[in-house]
Order: C-alpha cells, then structure tokens, then sequence
C-alpha cells in the first residue's frame, strides 16, 4: 500500500461510493476500504476481481445471511459471525438497527427507491451556507447518474401499486411514486432486500465504483477501519485486513468516514476514546430511526403472487386518516432463495405484502459509548410518528378485514441516521458545513450519520447528495491547495 495516501474512504455505500467518483472522476488519486467483499453479481462478472463472495441465495443462504450481531445495554457485545455475510444487526432496548456489508454498501439490499426527503426545506438552516437550493444540484446530479424514474404501466411489471391496489377504498395510491434505480425491461424477481445477483437493480459496485478502478480508484475490499489516530501530518488508520487475517497501518492527509451510521459512529466513538481524535461534544446526539415500521399485510388472495415485481411495488396513503404516512409496498421478493422453507409458508408469504412506513421522527435519540460498545437510547413515545403509523395500520387492518401484522414498542430500522450531524457549532453538531469534523479539518463524515434529521422518506439520495457537496469542497480544497494539516 502506498506509503502516505492523498485521500482515504472508509466505506463503499452511498456515502462512500459517491465520493470517490466524484474525486476520481476530477482526476484525484483515492484509496477506498471496505469491510465487505465484492459481491458475485451479473454487471460485475466482466471485471478482474479478487475477494468476492456470494449472495446469501441458495445454499449460501445460511451461511451468508448474517455479518455480526452486536447488543447494546447492559449485555454489550459483538459477535462477527462471517466476514463475508451481509446483514449486520445491531439490537438496542431503545432500537433494533439493520445495515449491510460489501462493495457498494447497502445498494446491494436497498429496495432501490431513490427519493427526496419529505420536507422540501430539509436543507434550509442546517449550517452556515447549506441550503435546499445548494444541494439541489446534487440530487440532480445523483438520480441521472442512477437512470432513476418511476415505473411504469407500459414496463409490464405485474403488482404495481397504482394497478394492484388503486381500486381498493381505503387506500390513496394517486400519489407520487418513487423513482426506481432500477434497469428496466428485464425479469421482474429476486432483486430485493437479499440482493440482486442479476445485476438488474442499480447497484454502487457496477454503477461507480468498478469502472474507476483503472482511473485512479483502489478498492481494498475486506479490509475493516478500526481507529483513526490525528498525526502532526494526517490520520494514522488501523486495518484489519481480513483476507490474510493481518492488521495493517495506514497514513493518509485526508480522511473520509462513510462506513454507514452506526459503523462511523463506531468508528469515531472508538477512536475518540483512545485518544486518536480530539473530543466530539455532540457526538451521538440527534439520532433518527428515520420513523420506519414494518408490517406484513394479508394482503392478497390464494391467486395473487406478489413475489414477481421491483424491489418495491410502490407507496400508498390511507383515506380518511389525516396526515396518512406513506406507507410503501413489497412482496416478498427473495423468498425463493430461502431453501428449506414450509412449503405452506412459502406458498402463503406468496399472497403477502410487506409494509414499510416511514416519516419524520424527532431524530432525538443519543446514541452513546460503553465497555466498547454502541448503545442507542431511542424513545418511542417522544416520537408520535411511531404511534400515528401504528394507527394507520390498525386502521388498514379493520378497513380491510384482514391480518396487518406489527411488532408496536419494538423499534427497529433500516434508516438510522444521525449522530455525527452538521451544523455550525460542535456543543450540538459533529461536523461543518463542508462535511468536516469540527477541530479536524482534513477528517470529513459523508455518510447517513452526517444527516441532520429524518428525512422521511428513504434517505439513500439525500446521503449520495450530502457526499456529493462534501466532494465538492474537498475538491475545492485541493484546488486552493490548503494542505496544511
Ligand atoms: C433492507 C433495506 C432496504 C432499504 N431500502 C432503501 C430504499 O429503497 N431506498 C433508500 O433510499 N434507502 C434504503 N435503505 C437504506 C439505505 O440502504 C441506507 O440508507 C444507505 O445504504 C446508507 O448509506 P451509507 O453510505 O450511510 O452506508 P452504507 O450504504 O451502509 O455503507 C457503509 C459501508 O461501509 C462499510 N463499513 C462499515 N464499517 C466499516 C469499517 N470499519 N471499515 C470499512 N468499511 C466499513 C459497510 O460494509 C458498508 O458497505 C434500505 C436499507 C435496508 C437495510
């Protein structure tokens, strides 16, 4: 590895990805590590790669399901449980959080809506020059990148809400749908929460990350960032390269944390408590689940078989409940590659609807750091979204006569977001306006912890654009050649 890198990422999601190409597609050099491998999928089999693994499909279902699980509270602990797995479950009393590993982060098991966040003003008043207009740009430029759009009726794809659902009384399905990163036009199945071996869905690895590789990205896959040390010039990172099972040491000027919430919290928390970086005051503060509940809905009838569709089949609201959240729709697409499933279950789940709804929670939560552990305090009741999409779903329930199932006083989230937020002072934020960690000038967040609040709706185009404006001013930093560290 090179001896002194110019500009290192940890993390290949959203945040990560994002920055690198920008980065690199302006000509910079990057070094980009990544806990997970790269993933087997169709719309990479033509690159040269080492260090892959599969999907957990099929008969890696079992053994490639699961990364790790880690307790909060008074039980904390953390147990990796294959390298190469690609879900990691965080459980908290307050908050139960999922995320995923591998190249391209969590685009493998995204459900590919590519939205904007439910407030228009989300920007506006956040730090010192941060604006919804500023950031636009940046939207702009992510969804084209992502060939993003809603689907269609002339798509055949079976089990679109507005189709499926639009006659049904209770519910409001003329809103808009959320735009798709999605390659339309080719089989409709197994391309959701476990991944998408056909390489249909818009996946960071194939879209940004691979065809850099020979312009200036390095990608170390299974490699895992465990501390960052500040030194007179730069950040000292320890890896643990778990191909050769070997730590490494590596010096770098600039420094990008993108390893997802709670991983870069996990990563700032430690490395404050050893000493590497200087105090974080707000650290942990302004934690959001970003509101998400899930149900599974009876939705349909022996017949129906909702398995066959996009990752998800669209969003709905309820009539007659005020303020109805949006509730979005799947079907259990990937049930297939569960082997050894009941059959019964199998052909039951067949006719079933997942529900997500999702909102604006207070992102109150205070995420904090004990016996080397996270540990997430989240209360429901002082977040009354929770309640109201509880209700909904009640409310969908009796309307509908049939089963919608919930676990309420369980929070659990996909989204987490928060807790190394921007804003201009370090007593209640994290980093800056230009994405830098306040006292560390050349250490930048970009990832979902950087967020300043839920945006209620799924939040993978607001992270890709907050990446893209931190790329910005780290390009502009370079270019003004302010490399004093
Ligand atoms: C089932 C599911 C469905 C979802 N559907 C949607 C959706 O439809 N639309 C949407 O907008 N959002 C969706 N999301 C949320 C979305 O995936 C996340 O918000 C987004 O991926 C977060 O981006 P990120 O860059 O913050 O982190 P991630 O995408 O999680 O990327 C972080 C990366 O860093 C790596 N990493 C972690 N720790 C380290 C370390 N110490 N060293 C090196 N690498 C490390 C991880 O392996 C990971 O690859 C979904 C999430 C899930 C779980």
């Amino acid at each position: 590895m090179a001896s002194c890198i110019d500009t290192l990422i940890i993390g290949s999601g959203f945040g990560g990805a994002v920055v690198a190409a920008r980065l690199v597609e302006a000509g910079q050099k990057v070094t980009l590590l990544e806990r997970g491998a790269w993933r087997e999928t169709a719309a990479l089999k033509d690159y040269p790669l080492t260090q892959r693994a599969p999907l957990p499909h099929g008969k890696y279902f079992a053994s490639h399901l699961l990364r790790e699980v880690s307790v909060g509270g008074r039980l904390a602990q953390r147990q990796v449980l294959n390298t190469n797995g690609l879900f990691d479950i965080h459980y908290d009393k307050g908050m139960t959080s999922i995320c995923s590993s591998g190249v391209g982060g969590g685009s493998h098991v995204y459900l590919a809506m590519n939205t904007r966040p439910l407030l228009a003003n989300y920007w506006d008043n956040r730090a010192n020059g941060l604006s919804a207009d500023n950031m636009e740009a940046h939207y702009q430029w992510i969804l084209s990148r992502m060939g993003s759009r809603p689907a269609q009726e002339s798509d055949n794809i079976v089990n679109l809400v507005p189709q499926r659902l639009g006659h049904h009384p209770a519910l409001d399905t003329k809103i808009e749908q959320p735009a798709l990163g999605f390659r339309f036009g080719h089989t409709y199945a197994n391309n959701a929460f476990l991944g998408d071996a056909n390489g249909h869905k818009v996946t960071l690895d194939s879209l940004l990350l691979a065809p850099l590789l020979t312009k200036g990205l390095t990608v170390y896959a299974q490699h895992e960032c465990l501390t960052i040390h500040q030194q007179q010039t730069g950040y000292r990172v320890e890896v643990f390269d778990h191909s050769v099972q070997k730590y490494r040491f590596l010096l770098a000027k600039r420094v990008v944390i993108a390893a997802g919430t709670l991983n870069s919290l996990r990563l700032l928390f430690r490395s404050q408590a050893l000493g590497g970086l200087a105090q974080m005051p707000a650290l942990g503060k302004g934690f959001s689940g970003n509101g998400d509940v899930f149900a599974i809905w009876q939705a349909g009838t022996k017949d129906d078989d909702f398995r066959t569709g996009t990752p998800t089949l669209g969003r709905f609201k309820l009539r007659g409940l005020p303020d109805s959240p949006m509730l979005y729709a799947l079907g259990i697409n990937g049930i297939d590659q569960i082997p050894l499933l009941p059959a019964f279950l199998r052909r039951s789940a067949k006719s079933w609807l997942a529900l997500v709804g999702m909102g604006n929670d207070e992102a109150n939560g205070r995420v904090t750091w004990r016996n080397d552990e996270l540990h997430i305090d989240y209360q429901q009741a002082k977040n009354p979204i929770l309640a109201h999409i509880y209700h909904a779903f009640d409310l969908l329930s009796q309307h509908d006569k049939k089963r919608v199932w919930f676990l309420p006083q369980r929070a659990i989230t996909v989204h987490p977001l928060g807790g190394a937020r921007v804003g201009n002072h370090q007593q209640d934020s994290v980093i800056n306006a230009k994405g830098q960690v306040h006292g560390h000038r050349h250490l930048y967040v970009s990832d979902g912890s950087a967020l300043p609040a839920a945006t209620g709706t799924p939040p993978s185009m607001t992270i890709a654009a907050w990446a893209s404006h931190v790329s910005q001013h780290i390009l502009s930093e370079m270019k003004n050649h302010e490399t004093d560290i």
